[in-house]
């Protein structure tokens, strides 16, 4: 087989650890706690919303912003949770998900030199993102066991240089919800460097303690915030690959610009089935909140039950638990003995660190999972004592 062509820029980051361990979980005809996707029905008036649009011949390429009415449903529904209004046309742009607005943001927004600050544990695709606009990481760990970062740490990585920091809470893969006080150090070097923020917070609706406070809210942030949310995470159609971002129009042209070459726009048929969505009333978020209560709590309990360490999670779909007491080597060990002894996927989290070893010790679980299967992972956890 020839040699892979991949350019220095790309190379360096290989095969997401997603796309490995989702074909390992199916090699192993394991369960799959990897990737975060949920394993059971979308809610029949989401599937419905979709069917309709496309009967209705929303069939078409969109407005490469986003879809008339999705724009307009994101606004009101920003609106409502904030207070602040935004001009639907000018300030919300749609794209495949928002892994494309994170690359959209970078590529957009950042030029070649330019420091972006983030944090470790992060999204594998930060990393990628800033590498392929030529921009330079400046790490800060989130340091266990209780995943905080150091302030003098964040102080530090900010320089004359930077142009941007991505702050993501509620926070993959650690499940922290990130405190005022933290999102307000965050903010206060932002502005002293000038730099845009890119808020990562599509796991905004799934908040199981505490709160979640979007950043663009505090004092001067609005106008140097880009807020991303999903669709798939709050609807479980993560295969729908729609996500939208906030932003001011000068940021939101950036974005744009890279946008409409990347894919020009997003589904038009899911894009319209995503308005209807967003038209969700409370009792839809209370009953999706209550059941990952549930989920969670079983999962956790069958981790600390198989000898793991962990504390439950504040937020999102997954746990990151410490399985050094194992002893059982370091996380990409532990997982593949994890898959190959018990046919449970998770994933090895050493690849969402870039500074620090912390990662070796830890394993990332998703729960977005039916009760049964978690509960036979649990099971099937038991045997990791053995
Ligand atoms: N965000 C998802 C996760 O962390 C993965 C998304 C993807 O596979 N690109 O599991």
């Amino acid at each position: 087989m020839p040699a892979k062509r991949v350019t220095q820029r790309l190379a360096p980051f290989g095969e997401t650890v997603f796309a490995t361990w989702s074909r390992l979980a199916v090699e192993h005809d394991a369960i799959n706690l990897g990737q975060g996707f949920p394993d059971f029905p979308a809610p029949d008036f989401v599937k419905e919303a979709a069917i309709a649009a496309i009967r209705d011949d929303e069939n078409q390429y969109a407005r490469s912003a986003g879809h008339p009415s999705l724009v307009t449903a994101v606004a009101e529904s920003w609106q409502r949770e904030t207070g602040i209004a935004i001009d639907p046309m000018e300030e919300v742009t749609v794209t495949c998900g928002s892994t494309e607005a994170i690359a959209a943001a970078i590529l957009g927004l950042i030029e070649p030199g330019d420091e972006v600050v983030i944090f470790e544990p992060f999204y594998d695709s930060y990393l990628a993102c800033i590498s392929m606009a030529g921009g330079t990481p400046r790490i800060v760990t989130l340091h266990t066991p209780d995943f905080t970062f150091d302030e003098a740490e964040l102080a530090a990585a900010f320089s004359d240089r930077t142009a941007m920091v991505i702050v993501n809470t509620p926070h993959n893969p650690t499940g922290r919800v990130f405190t005022r006080d933290e999102l307000q150090a965050i903010a206060d070097l932002a502005q002293l460097h000038d730099a845009v923020v890119l808020a990562d917070e599509v796991y905004d609706a799934l908040v199981l303690e505490g709160e979640h406070l979007p950043i663009a809210t505090l004092d001067g942030m609005a106008e140097r915030t880009i807020t991303m949310r999903s669709l798939g995470k709050v609807f479980s159609v993560t295969g729908w690959k729609i996500g939208w971002s906030i932003a001011p129009s000068d940021l939101s042209a950036g974005m744009r610009a890279a946008h409409q070459f990347m894919t020009f726009c997003a589904s038009t048929p899911l894009q319209v089935a995503a308005a209807t969505c967003l038209t969700a009333g409370d009792e839809y978020f209370d009953a999706y909140r209550s059941e990952y209560l549930q989920r969670r709590d079983l999962l956790v309990a069958g981790l600390l039950e198989a000898g793991l360490r962990v504390s439950p999670p504040q937020g999102t779909y997954f746990a990151l638990a410490d399985h050094s007491s194992l002893a059982l080597g370091d996380d990409v060990a532990f997982c593949r003995h994890l898959v190959e002894r018990c046919a449970v996927v998770a994933i090895p989290p050493s690849s969402f660190y870039a500074l620090s070893d912390e990662g070796r010790g830890l394993a990332r679980f998703a729960f977005c999972k039916d009760v049964a299967t978690l509960s036979e992972a649990t099971r099937r956890l038991a045997g990791l004592r053995a």
